[in-house]
Formats: C-alpha cells, structure tokens, sequence
C-alpha cells in the first residue's frame, strides 16, 4: 500500500510593506472572527447546552460581515477567516477527545499570529506563491527545494514574536516511503536531567546550547521587568530581546528534535511513551517550564507522524502507570521513590538507574499490549477511547 504523505515545508519570507499590512490586517481578523466564534460557542454551552459546530459558525461570519462595526471583515481574503473557524472546530474536536484544554480566546500580543490559506486563496506558479489579494509573489527564501512537482494544498503565513515572517506549505512528498519493517522496539522515557533515556540505557542529553541560551532568556526576562511602564521605547526593545532569545531558543530545539526523532523512528518498528497529557503536566511543577512541555509535545507530535510516515508503530501508555517505582527485572512495586533517588536497589538485587528503569517499563507496558491483539491499535484511536495500557492490564498482560 502507499501511502499519500503531506508535509510542510517552511521558509522565510519578506514582505513588501504593502503586503505586510496587508497580512497584519488579516491577523487581526483572523484573531477577532476566531474569538467572536469561540464567546458563541461558550455562551451557546453554558447558557443552553447547545453545541455549536462549524457550519453554525461559519453562518455567524456571514451574518457578522454585513453589520456596519464588523464591515471591516470584508476587507481580507475570507479563506483565513473560514480556516479560523476550521481550527477552532479541531480544537473544539480535541477538547471533547479528552485530549487538550479548553480552547482559550487569542490574544493581540502572546497569541502567534497566522493566517491560514487553501488552494482557492493563493496561486503557486514557476514557483512564486502570491496570495489572495495581493498583486506581487511572496519573498521567500527556498532554503530547501520542494518535492519534484509538488504543489502545495494548503499555505499558512506567520509572524513570529521576533517580528520574523514565515511560510508554510503543506504538500504531498512522493519521497516519504514506508522503511522495511525491523524487530527493534525501544521505551522512552522523558526524564529531568535528561531529555530523553532510552530503554538501551542510553541518556540524549538538551542540546549544549540550551542552558546557555536559557540563562540569557532569564536575563533578557529581568531586564524587562525592570523597565518602568512609562518607559515606552525601552520597554519594547526588552520586549524584543525576550522574543528573539525566545525564537532562537524554538528554532535550535525544533533543529534537534527533529534529527532526534527521524533517527528513533529509522531504528526502531515500535516506540513506547508515555502519555503525559496537557493536564498533566501543568500541575506538575518539574515540568512546568513552558519550553520543556512544548518539548515534549512537540517531540511527541513529530514522534507520531514520522512513525505514521515510515510505517512506524508509536504506543502511548498511561501516564498513571508507575514506570518509575516498578523494578524492571522482578515487578515488585516500590512504596516511594522521591524525585531526589537517581539509583536504587531492588530486594531482588537488581540495581537500577531510576529513568532507565522507567524507560524499561513503558518498553513492556507497551509491548504487553501491542502483543496481544486487541490491544494493538493506532495510538490516537486509544486515547480518544481512554483504553490506554493500565498498569494492572500490563502486568497481567506480562508473561
Ligand atoms: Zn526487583
């Protein structure tokens, strides 16, 4: 069977300042049409348990551009005001799925600002995209080629914190195959010190530059709260320092997962995680440093569609499974395992390093279910069920 992979490919872009207003124009409805339709959405549920769905919303944006204070919605393309309303449709979607929060209103200054375009938007031609209304092709930097004949389904243009334009293009790749099937299976674990250790024993450390670089988002972060608010100019200039440190910080991390996560998946036909959900880790303090959960994320998420590329298997197992206080060799149950014990000894005798062990134990947890037929199913199917591997199903399942 083949498989039709999409992938998007990113570039940088300079606008014309033509078409940066432009665009900053369409953020800004895109934002406003968003956040109008999320307040429908919340107020048809909590004033009459109603559910609103898209096609609802998309009524509401028609009605919404023929009043006089919303006119101003007709002045951009209309796809990025309908794709809006796609987006808060999947995360409305995945909110109901048990799978993220509840969707939060976009704000003018932390929200990222994008705009997305299908293919009646944009014309992609010898290789200029232009899109809907604009007259001029975008600027962009093809730091890599697009797939031979590719043509892209859908564009999305954005604006980072830094100020930096981006592009993307979502296109089918006839290069991405499935890789021959292999026998190896690996558990990983996402650990404190480390970012990731290996049911093989190996640890992959944060990328070298990660602390350097967070020291200096720390300082750029102090140096900000100490500009006075009436100090306008200067306050934004911090302001600045803080997102490009930031971005920088996003860009290396995005570099690394993505090397770390095509060579997880080359080697190996099945990959064990656990599944920290969104939840979850915001009331976790250890990991409630904003850029280690967009880490684990974000691996994840790669993680999953590379494995879905390549004809790869990634199992998620219960994020209530103790994979830490569970010994390995034997099963025995540990009562505690404070955060501070890095190796401990089993009454068995076996000696452990507490995220190799862990690691270990998602490895089996995993491979208990995916052996066992009925267990074995896409991981997003099981989440969406809630029938993810529960540590008594894992044992009993266990040989
Ligand atoms: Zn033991």
């Amino acid at each position: 069977m083949t498989t039709r992979v999409k992938r998007a490919y990113r570039y940088r872009f300079y606008p014309t300042d033509v078409q940066a207003a432009e665009l900053s124009r369409t953020f800004g409805c895109v934002r406003k049409v968003y956040n109008m339709a999320l307040a429908a959405r919340t107020e048809a549920w909590a004033l009459r348990q109603e559910r609103i769905n898209y096609n609802t919303t998309s009524a509401m944006l028609t009605a919404w551009k023929k009043t006089e204070e919303l006119a101003f919605l007709n002045d951009v393309s209309s796809v990025p005001l309908q794709q809006a309303l796609r987006h808060l449709q999947a995360a409305f979607t995945a909110f109901f799925a048990k799978q993220s929060m509840y969707p939060r209103f976009k704000s003018r200054k932390k929200s990222r600002k994008s705009a997305g375009y299908t293919s009646s938007a944009f014309r992609f031609r010898d290789g200029k995209l232009t899109l809907a209304k604009m007259d001029q092709p975008l600027d962009i930097v093809w730091s890599r080629p697009l797939p031979e004949g590719a043509l892209p389904s859908t564009v999305t243009v954005s604006q980072d914190a830094a100020g930096r334009w981006f592009v993307s293009l979502l296109v089918e790749d006839p290069a991405v195959q499935p890789l021959p099937a292999t026998g190896s299976a690996v558990g990983i674990d996402a650990g404190l010190g480390h970012l990731l250790t290996l049911s093989t024993g190996e640890k992959i450390a944060n990328p070298g530059h990660e602390r350097r670089d967070r020291a200096r988002l720390a300082r750029a972060q102090r140096n900000l709260a100490r500009k006075a608010r009436g100090d306008g100019a200067n306050r934004a200039k911090a302001r600045r320092k803080v997102a490009k440190v930031y971005a920088r910080i996003t860009d290396r991390r995005r570099d690394h997962l993505h090397k770390l996560t095509t060579r997880l998946v080359r080697e190996n036909q099945t990959l064990v995680i656990e599944d920290l959900t969104v939840r979850n880790m915001l009331s976790n303090g250890k990991l409630s440093r904003a850029i280690s959960d967009a880490a684990w994320s974000q691996f994840r998420s790669m993680l999953e569609y590379k494995a879905a590329w390549y004809g790869r298997e990634v199992i998620a197992v219960d994020r209530w499974f103790p994979s830490s206080k569970l010994c390995s060799v034997c099963g025995t149950l540990q009562k505690r395992m404070p955060l501070s014990v890095r190796t401990w000894t089993c009454d068995c005798g076996a000696t452990h390093d507490r995220d190799v062990n862990a690691a270990k134990n998602l490895l089996a947890a995993g491979l208990a279910v995916s052996a066992c037929g009925a267990g074995v199913r896409p991981q997003r199917e099981s989440s969406r069920t809630g029938q993810s591997v529960t540590k008594q199903e894992a044992l009993r399942r266990e040989p």
